[in-house]
């Protein structure tokens, strides 16, 4: 069997291993970490700094491809992995996913609806921006956000200075406020022959901007589920997209209006693992090894709840629940905020 490389060994890279491994591949996870939690999963391990060009170098040369859990790799990694091994999902888009700016862009530009945004780098372009999208409004770092973190909300242009100095300085965007009545998520998978199978919708719920539960199915009209698949495939194949995607999408009654697509596995997609024959990690893996597409038609109705921080104290009982299906990422210590499993459980 093949050996697929992984870039990042947090819980994503681990569960992805675990999928690789039940289809016989092997995994060589790369992370800057000293423990990182696929580290236990994974058959081989590289630990070194992603500005380490002769560990980049080894890592490559004894893998067959390389994929990534994690949007934020070093361009200057990406340069050297390239010349050696594929990169799949590719490099454009990484590009677009890594910059809100660029990806609301290209979301536009691919005729998909986004809140109304602008760049913002100084209190000059604030003021502009304010003007002209309004408030509420919520400015946000451009790169490197993740759980809500690098965001401020305006109420007013009165919370202007006070929002422009949380960013630190950081180039950012303003965004428009959406009046949602629900978050939902796609998770989309593309092959290399470029077949498109998407997860059924699921239906999110945050906790102290911290993704807390994904139910499925989601409330939503039969079009609007429609509606969902058929945007996650449209932006699958203007990337000419190879892996799994995360797509968050805001419902209004003006139409489904996307927030953010992630390049990886998604934790809103976990629920897959128990909900569908083949999951958002068997499905790609099975991508980026050239593969065709499994099953992913959901049989059952789930829940999946985050265990976060001091959650993991309910872990024993939840051991004893019928239904239960308990997914723990094996880190040592439990700090607050910190995702440390998941538990899904079958509704019916
Ligand atoms: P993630 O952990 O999903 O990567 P993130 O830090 O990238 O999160 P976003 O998804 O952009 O952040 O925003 C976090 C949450 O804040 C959203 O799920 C949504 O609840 C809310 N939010 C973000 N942007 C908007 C908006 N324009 N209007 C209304 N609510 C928003
Ligand atoms: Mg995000
Ligand atoms: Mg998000």
């Amino acid at each position: 069997g093949a050996t697929i490389g992984i870039l990042g060994g947090g819980q994503l890279g681990r569960m992805l291993s675990v999928a690789a491994s039940r289809l016989g591949f092997k995994t060589h996870v790369f992370d800057p970490g000293t423990n990182p939690p696929a580290g236990d999963v994974a058959h081989r391990v590289t630990t070194a700094p992603y500005e380490d060009e002769t560990a980049l170098r080894a890592f490559a040369e004894t893998v067959d491809m390389i994929t990534y859990e994690f949007e934020n790799i070093p361009t200057s990694a990406l340069d050297i992995l390239e010349k050696i091994r594929p990169i799949r999902p590719s490099r454009r888009a990484l590009a677009v996913s890594q910059d809100r700016l660029i990806e609301k862009a290209f979301l536009s530009e691919k005729g998909l609806q986004t809140a109304s945004f602008a760049a913002v780098d100084d209190a000059e372009d604030l003021a502009e921006a304010i003007a002209e999208i309004g408030t509420p409004a919520i400015l946000k770092t451009r790169r490197f956000g993740y759980d809500g973190k690098g965001q401020s909300r305006l109420q007013s242009a009165d919370d202007a200075a006070q929002a422009l100095a949380d960013m630190a300085g950081a180039p950012a965007i303003l965004e428009g406020f959406i009046d949602f009545s629900r978050e939902i998520s796609v998770i989309g998978t593309r092959s290399l022959s470029g077949e498109v199978a998407c997860f059924d919708p699921g239906e999110n719920v945050h906790r102290d901007g911290i993704l807390h539960t994904t139910t499925v199915p989601a409330t939503l009209t039969s079009s609007q589920r429609m509606d969902a698949v058929l945007l996650t495939a449209k932006i699958l194949n203007a990337l000419d997209y190879v892996g799994t995607m995360g797509v968050e999408l805001f419902v209004t009654p003006g139409g489904l209006i996307v927030n953010e697509i992630a390049p990886r596995v998604h934790n809103s997609g976990h629920w897959t693992q128990n909900g569908c024959a083949v999951d958002q990690f068997e499905q790609h893996i099975r991508a980026v090894a050239g593969w065709p597409l499994g099953d992913g038609k959901r049989h059952s109705d789930v829940v999946m709840e985050n265990l976060i921080g001091d959650d993991m104290n309910k872990v024993p009982e939840i051991a004893r629940e019928p239904g239960a299906a308990l997914h723990l990422y094996g880190k040592a210590d439990v700090k607050p905020g910190r995702k440390m499993g998941h538990v899904n459980r079958i509704k019916s």
